[in-house]
Protein backbone atom coordinates (compact mmCIF):
# COMPACT_ATOMS: atom_id res chain seq x y z
CA UNK A 1 0.00 0.00 0.00
CA UNK A 2 1.20 3.39 -0.80
CA UNK A 3 -0.87 5.51 2.42
CA UNK A 4 -1.06 9.17 2.34
CA UNK A 5 -3.80 11.69 3.86
CA UNK A 6 -4.93 14.70 1.84
CA UNK A 7 -6.33 16.78 4.90
CA UNK A 8 -4.14 19.39 6.09
CA UNK A 9 -3.69 21.88 8.57
CA UNK A 10 -5.45 25.46 8.34
CA UNK A 11 -3.37 27.99 6.84
CA UNK A 12 -3.63 31.75 7.60
CA UNK A 13 -3.03 33.72 4.47
CA UNK A 14 -1.80 36.84 6.30
CA UNK A 15 1.53 34.88 7.10
CA UNK A 16 2.39 33.73 3.86
CA UNK A 17 4.52 35.11 1.11
CA UNK A 18 1.77 33.49 -1.51
CA UNK A 19 -1.73 32.22 -1.26
CA UNK A 20 -1.77 28.79 0.99
CA UNK A 21 -3.76 27.07 -1.43
CA UNK A 22 -2.38 28.37 -5.18
CA UNK A 23 0.26 25.42 -5.59
CA UNK A 24 2.14 28.06 -6.88
CA UNK A 25 5.19 26.82 -8.78
CA UNK A 26 8.08 29.21 -7.79
CA UNK A 27 12.00 28.35 -8.03
CA UNK A 28 11.56 24.93 -8.77
CA UNK A 29 9.68 24.47 -5.24
CA UNK A 30 5.32 24.06 -5.47
CA UNK A 31 4.14 26.48 -2.52
CA UNK A 32 1.26 25.37 -0.73
CA UNK A 33 -0.56 24.16 2.19
CA UNK A 34 -0.16 20.39 2.75
CA UNK A 35 3.09 20.81 0.28
CA UNK A 36 5.35 18.70 2.47
CA UNK A 37 2.53 16.86 5.04
CA UNK A 38 1.67 15.50 2.59
CA UNK A 39 -0.51 15.75 -0.61
CA UNK A 40 3.22 15.99 -2.42
CA UNK A 41 3.15 12.44 -1.06
CA UNK A 42 -0.29 11.84 -2.07
CA UNK A 43 0.96 12.86 -5.72
CA UNK A 44 3.89 10.98 -6.40
CA UNK A 45 2.33 7.89 -5.15
CA UNK A 46 -0.85 8.44 -7.48
CA UNK A 47 2.09 9.55 -10.10
CA UNK A 48 3.89 6.41 -9.45
CA UNK A 49 1.09 3.91 -9.63
CA UNK A 50 -0.45 5.37 -12.33
CA UNK A 51 2.15 5.12 -14.11
CA UNK A 52 3.26 1.73 -13.46
CA UNK A 53 -0.63 0.54 -14.56
CA UNK A 54 -0.01 2.46 -17.60
CA UNK A 55 2.90 0.93 -18.62
CA UNK A 56 1.23 -2.36 -18.41
CA UNK A 57 2.77 -3.44 -14.69
CA UNK A 58 1.39 -6.64 -13.63
CA UNK A 59 1.80 -6.75 -9.89
CA UNK A 60 2.26 -10.46 -8.44
CA UNK A 61 -0.42 -8.85 -5.33
CA UNK A 62 -2.32 -6.19 -4.75
CA UNK A 63 -0.99 -2.70 -5.29
CA UNK A 64 -3.49 -0.30 -2.99
CA UNK A 65 -3.10 3.17 -3.43
CA UNK A 66 -5.26 4.89 -0.29
CA UNK A 67 -5.32 8.36 0.33
CA UNK A 68 -7.31 9.29 3.49
CA UNK A 69 -8.87 12.51 5.35
CA UNK A 70 -9.06 13.02 9.08
CA UNK A 71 -5.26 12.21 9.70
CA UNK A 72 -4.60 15.98 11.82
CA UNK A 73 -7.31 15.50 13.95
CA UNK A 74 -8.22 12.10 14.21
CA UNK A 75 -11.75 11.43 15.09
CA UNK A 76 -12.56 8.56 13.18
CA UNK A 77 -13.19 9.69 9.84
CA UNK A 78 -10.04 8.59 8.14
CA UNK A 79 -7.88 5.44 8.17
CA UNK A 80 -9.40 3.96 11.01
CA UNK A 81 -12.81 3.88 9.86
CA UNK A 82 -11.48 1.97 6.88
CA UNK A 83 -9.78 -0.23 9.10
CA UNK A 84 -13.03 -1.07 10.96
CA UNK A 85 -15.67 -0.96 8.29
CA UNK A 86 -13.45 -1.89 4.92
CA UNK A 87 -10.88 -3.91 6.53
CA UNK A 88 -10.31 -5.87 2.65
CA UNK A 89 -9.51 -2.74 1.11
CA UNK A 90 -7.08 -1.61 3.49
CA UNK A 91 -5.19 -4.98 4.64
CA UNK A 92 -1.99 -5.41 3.39
CA UNK A 93 1.17 -6.87 4.02
CA UNK A 94 3.25 -3.74 3.41
CA UNK A 95 2.80 0.01 3.33
CA UNK A 96 4.70 3.40 2.52
CA UNK A 97 3.70 6.29 4.10
CA UNK A 98 4.84 9.73 5.58
CA UNK A 99 7.18 9.79 8.76
CA UNK A 100 10.76 10.55 7.08
CA UNK A 101 12.85 10.54 4.25
CA UNK A 102 15.11 13.29 5.01
CA UNK A 103 18.54 12.67 4.08
CA UNK A 104 21.67 13.39 6.64
CA UNK A 105 25.04 13.84 6.67
CA UNK A 106 27.00 12.51 9.41
CA UNK A 107 31.02 11.88 9.91
CA UNK A 108 31.00 12.66 6.19
CA UNK A 109 28.05 10.32 5.11
CA UNK A 110 24.94 10.65 3.72
CA UNK A 111 22.16 8.75 5.19
CA UNK A 112 18.34 8.71 4.22
CA UNK A 113 15.89 8.16 7.71
CA UNK A 114 13.61 5.79 7.25
CA UNK A 115 10.74 5.56 10.00
CA UNK A 116 9.96 1.89 11.21
CA UNK A 117 8.35 3.14 14.86
CA UNK A 118 6.79 5.77 16.58
CA UNK A 119 6.54 6.95 20.03
CA UNK A 120 2.89 6.79 22.02
CA UNK A 121 1.40 9.92 22.42
CA UNK A 122 0.35 10.14 25.82
CA UNK A 123 -0.73 12.81 27.48
CA UNK A 124 -1.84 12.98 30.73
CA UNK A 125 -3.72 15.52 33.26
CA UNK A 126 -2.97 16.39 37.38
CA UNK A 127 -6.51 17.89 38.96
CA UNK A 128 -4.62 19.45 41.83
CA UNK A 129 -7.27 20.18 44.70
CA UNK A 130 -7.65 22.64 47.04
CA UNK A 131 -9.86 25.37 48.92
CA UNK A 132 -11.47 28.11 46.99
CA UNK A 133 -11.32 31.74 48.73
CA UNK A 134 -11.47 35.76 47.97
CA UNK A 135 -8.55 36.57 46.71
CA UNK A 136 -8.46 39.65 49.11
CA UNK A 137 -7.70 37.30 51.73
CA UNK A 138 -5.24 34.59 50.73
CA UNK A 139 -4.94 33.19 53.93
CA UNK A 140 -8.68 31.59 53.92
CA UNK A 141 -7.70 29.62 51.20
CA UNK A 142 -5.62 26.81 49.89
CA UNK A 143 -4.48 27.98 46.02
CA UNK A 144 -4.63 24.74 44.00
CA UNK A 145 -2.47 26.85 41.24
CA UNK A 146 0.16 27.43 43.56
CA UNK A 147 0.15 23.76 44.71
CA UNK A 148 0.70 23.04 41.21
CA UNK A 149 3.81 24.62 40.77
CA UNK A 150 6.31 22.64 42.32
CA UNK A 151 4.33 19.69 40.86
CA UNK A 152 5.22 21.04 37.49
CA UNK A 153 8.86 21.89 38.54
CA UNK A 154 9.10 18.48 39.31
CA UNK A 155 7.97 16.93 35.68
CA UNK A 156 9.94 19.85 34.40
CA UNK A 157 13.10 18.70 36.16
CA UNK A 158 12.89 14.64 35.37
CA UNK A 159 15.61 13.38 33.42
CA UNK A 160 14.11 9.97 32.83
CA UNK A 161 16.54 6.93 32.20
CA UNK A 162 17.92 6.81 28.37
CA UNK A 163 17.85 3.55 26.94
CA UNK A 164 18.00 2.29 23.40
CA UNK A 165 15.58 0.25 21.57
CA UNK A 166 15.86 -1.94 17.92
CA UNK A 167 15.85 1.20 15.67
CA UNK A 168 17.83 3.47 17.88
CA UNK A 169 20.92 0.56 18.58
CA UNK A 170 20.54 0.09 14.53
CA UNK A 171 20.81 4.05 13.96
CA UNK A 172 23.99 4.25 16.48
CA UNK A 173 25.71 1.49 15.47
CA UNK A 174 25.63 2.39 11.95
CA UNK A 175 26.92 5.90 12.76
CA UNK A 176 29.42 5.22 15.16
CA UNK A 177 30.50 2.14 13.21
CA UNK A 178 29.97 -0.06 16.78
CA UNK A 179 27.24 -0.79 19.27
CA UNK A 180 27.03 1.97 22.08
CA UNK A 181 25.07 2.28 25.34
CA UNK A 182 22.23 5.17 25.29
CA UNK A 183 24.16 7.72 27.26
CA UNK A 184 27.59 7.58 25.29
CA UNK A 185 25.83 7.72 21.76
CA UNK A 186 24.18 10.97 22.94
CA UNK A 187 27.56 12.19 24.32
CA UNK A 188 28.77 11.50 20.48
CA UNK A 189 26.06 12.63 18.72
CA UNK A 190 26.17 16.36 20.61
CA UNK A 191 30.17 15.74 19.47
CA UNK A 192 29.37 15.17 15.87
CA UNK A 193 26.64 17.92 15.55
CA UNK A 194 24.65 19.64 17.64
CA UNK A 195 21.29 18.77 15.44
CA UNK A 196 21.82 14.93 15.89
CA UNK A 197 21.81 15.39 19.56
CA UNK A 198 18.17 17.24 18.86
CA UNK A 199 17.02 14.63 16.73
CA UNK A 200 18.28 11.77 19.17
CA UNK A 201 17.46 12.58 22.92
CA UNK A 202 13.66 12.12 22.50
CA UNK A 203 14.41 8.76 20.91
CA UNK A 204 15.84 7.94 24.17
CA UNK A 205 13.60 7.95 26.10
CA UNK A 206 10.08 8.94 27.30
CA UNK A 207 9.42 13.08 27.01
CA UNK A 208 7.38 15.33 29.20
CA UNK A 209 6.69 19.01 28.67
CA UNK A 210 3.75 20.55 30.88
CA UNK A 211 1.81 22.70 28.25
CA UNK A 212 -1.84 23.69 29.06
CA UNK A 213 -2.69 25.29 32.87
CA UNK A 214 -6.10 26.14 33.77
CA UNK A 215 -7.25 27.45 37.56
CA UNK A 216 -9.96 30.09 38.47
CA UNK A 217 -11.73 31.95 35.76
CA UNK A 218 -11.87 34.79 38.10
CA UNK A 219 -9.05 37.20 38.80
CA UNK A 220 -10.49 37.49 42.75
CA UNK A 221 -11.44 34.16 43.28
CA UNK A 222 -8.59 31.88 44.45
CA UNK A 223 -9.02 28.21 42.88
CA UNK A 224 -9.92 25.32 44.49
CA UNK A 225 -8.88 22.99 41.46
CA UNK A 226 -5.81 23.41 39.18
CA UNK A 227 -5.80 21.36 36.11
CA UNK A 228 -2.34 20.99 34.46
CA UNK A 229 -2.14 18.89 31.21
CA UNK A 230 1.19 17.42 30.03
CA UNK A 231 2.00 16.82 26.63
CA UNK A 232 3.69 12.95 27.38
CA UNK A 233 5.13 10.32 24.31
CA UNK A 234 6.57 6.72 25.67
CA UNK A 235 9.27 5.09 23.70
CA UNK A 236 7.95 2.26 21.34
CA UNK A 237 6.47 -0.68 23.22
CA UNK A 238 6.45 1.35 26.57
CA UNK A 239 3.07 0.87 28.26
CA UNK A 240 1.30 3.41 30.00
CA UNK A 241 1.05 1.03 33.41
CA UNK A 242 4.89 0.45 33.59
CA UNK A 243 5.47 4.31 33.43
CA UNK A 244 2.44 5.48 35.28
CA UNK A 245 4.19 4.12 38.94
CA UNK A 246 7.73 6.21 37.45
CA UNK A 247 5.65 9.21 37.35
CA UNK A 248 3.80 9.26 40.44
CA UNK A 249 7.10 8.74 42.28
CA UNK A 250 8.56 12.06 40.66
CA UNK A 251 5.55 13.73 41.66
CA UNK A 252 5.65 11.98 45.35
CA UNK A 253 2.45 12.65 47.33
CA UNK A 254 0.23 15.63 47.06
CA UNK A 255 -3.56 16.66 46.58
CA UNK A 256 -4.10 16.01 43.15
CA UNK A 257 -5.07 13.15 40.72
CA UNK A 258 -3.09 11.73 37.90
CA UNK A 259 -5.09 10.77 34.62
CA UNK A 260 -4.21 9.56 31.23
CA UNK A 261 -5.85 11.56 28.56
CA UNK A 262 -5.11 8.92 25.70
CA UNK A 263 -2.26 6.56 24.53
CA UNK A 264 -2.39 6.48 20.44
CA UNK A 265 0.67 4.93 18.70
CA UNK A 266 3.24 3.43 19.84
CA UNK A 267 4.03 1.01 17.34
CA UNK A 268 6.81 -0.08 15.25
CA UNK A 269 7.60 -2.96 12.63
CA UNK A 270 10.79 -5.40 11.73
CA UNK A 271 13.42 -4.20 9.51
CA UNK A 272 13.77 -7.57 8.53
CA UNK A 273 11.22 -7.06 5.48
CA UNK A 274 11.16 -6.95 1.87
CA UNK A 275 9.57 -3.78 1.60
CA UNK A 276 12.84 -2.53 4.21
CA UNK A 277 15.07 -4.09 1.49
CA UNK A 278 13.45 -2.19 -1.20
CA UNK A 279 13.68 1.23 -0.01
CA UNK A 280 17.44 0.27 0.90
CA UNK A 281 17.95 -0.91 -2.39
CA UNK A 282 16.63 2.69 -3.87
CA UNK A 283 18.90 4.54 -1.50
CA UNK A 284 22.09 2.49 -3.20
CA UNK A 285 20.64 2.83 -6.55
CA UNK A 286 20.17 6.46 -5.76
CA UNK A 287 23.32 7.16 -4.18
CA UNK A 288 25.93 4.67 -3.77
CA UNK A 289 27.72 5.56 -0.50
CA UNK A 290 24.11 6.66 1.05
CA UNK A 291 22.77 4.25 3.85
CA UNK A 292 19.55 3.85 5.18
CA UNK A 293 18.64 4.32 8.72
CA UNK A 294 15.54 3.04 10.78
CA UNK A 295 14.36 5.83 13.37
CA UNK A 296 11.29 6.07 15.39
CA UNK A 297 9.60 9.36 15.09
CA UNK A 298 8.82 11.79 18.41
CA UNK A 299 5.10 12.46 15.89
CA UNK A 300 2.94 9.44 15.21
CA UNK A 301 1.26 8.62 11.92
CA UNK A 302 -2.04 6.72 10.51
CA UNK A 303 0.75 3.90 10.00
CA UNK A 304 -0.38 2.15 13.92
CA UNK A 305 -3.36 1.82 12.38
CA UNK A 306 -2.28 -0.61 10.16
CA UNK A 307 -0.28 -2.43 12.26
CA UNK A 308 -2.65 -2.86 14.93
CA UNK A 309 -5.21 -4.05 12.98
CA UNK A 310 -3.47 -6.08 10.52
CA UNK A 311 0.23 -6.23 11.58
CA UNK A 312 1.02 -4.50 8.47
CA UNK A 313 4.61 -3.98 7.95
CA UNK A 314 4.76 0.13 7.77
CA UNK A 315 7.60 2.35 7.23
CA UNK A 316 7.46 5.66 6.74
CA UNK A 317 9.51 7.44 3.81
CA UNK A 318 9.33 10.24 1.60
CA UNK A 319 13.09 10.55 -0.22
CA UNK A 320 14.21 14.29 0.52
CA UNK A 321 17.58 15.54 -0.75
CA UNK A 322 16.88 18.92 -2.60
CA UNK A 323 15.72 20.70 0.71
CA UNK A 324 17.08 20.79 3.81
CA UNK A 325 15.33 18.61 6.27
CA UNK A 326 15.77 21.54 9.35
CA UNK A 327 13.94 23.86 6.67
CA UNK A 328 11.44 21.09 5.75
CA UNK A 329 10.69 20.20 9.87
CA UNK A 330 10.23 23.95 10.21
CA UNK A 331 7.87 24.60 7.37
CA UNK A 332 4.92 21.38 8.51
CA UNK A 333 2.11 23.02 9.76
CA UNK A 334 3.86 26.49 9.32
CA UNK A 335 3.50 29.35 6.96
CA UNK A 336 5.36 29.17 3.08
CA UNK A 337 4.99 25.60 3.55
CA UNK A 338 6.65 24.24 0.01
CA UNK A 339 8.46 21.14 -1.49
CA UNK A 340 11.13 21.13 -4.07
CA UNK A 341 10.00 19.47 -7.70
CA UNK A 342 13.57 17.37 -7.68
CA UNK A 343 11.79 15.79 -4.51
CA UNK A 344 8.73 14.73 -6.04
CA UNK A 345 10.13 13.49 -8.90
CA UNK A 346 12.53 11.26 -6.24
CA UNK A 347 9.80 9.93 -4.50
CA UNK A 348 7.26 8.87 -7.66
CA UNK A 349 11.40 6.99 -8.74
CA UNK A 350 11.16 5.36 -5.24
CA UNK A 351 7.07 4.54 -4.73
CA UNK A 352 7.73 2.84 -8.49
CA UNK A 353 10.95 0.94 -7.22
CA UNK A 354 9.43 -0.18 -4.05
CA UNK A 355 6.20 -1.40 -6.05
CA UNK A 356 8.41 -3.10 -8.70
CA UNK A 357 10.51 -4.47 -5.86
CA UNK A 358 7.87 -6.17 -3.41
CA UNK A 359 5.24 -7.25 -5.83
CA UNK A 360 6.99 -7.84 -8.86
CA UNK A 361 7.56 -11.44 -8.67
CA UNK A 362 6.26 -13.37 -5.50
ZN1 LIG B 1 0.96 14.23 7.99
Amino acid sequence: MLLSHTDTVVADAAEWQVDPWSGELRDDEIWGRGALDMKGQVAASAVALATLAREGFEPAGDLVFTAVADEEVGEGFGLPWLCAEHPDAVRTDYALNEGAGERIELLGRPFYLCSSAEKMSSPFQLRVHGRAGHASMPGIADNALVKAVPLIEKLAGYRPELQLGPETSALVEAIAGRPLEAAEALELAREVDPSAAELLEPLLSLTLSPTMISASERRNVIPHLCEVVVDCRLLPGQAQAEVEPLLREVLGEGDYDFEWIEGRGGTRSTIESPLWDAVASFVAETEPDAALLPVSVAGFTDSHWLREAFGTVAYGFFPMRAMDPQLAARLIHSADERIAVDDLELAVRCFRHAAVEVTGSR
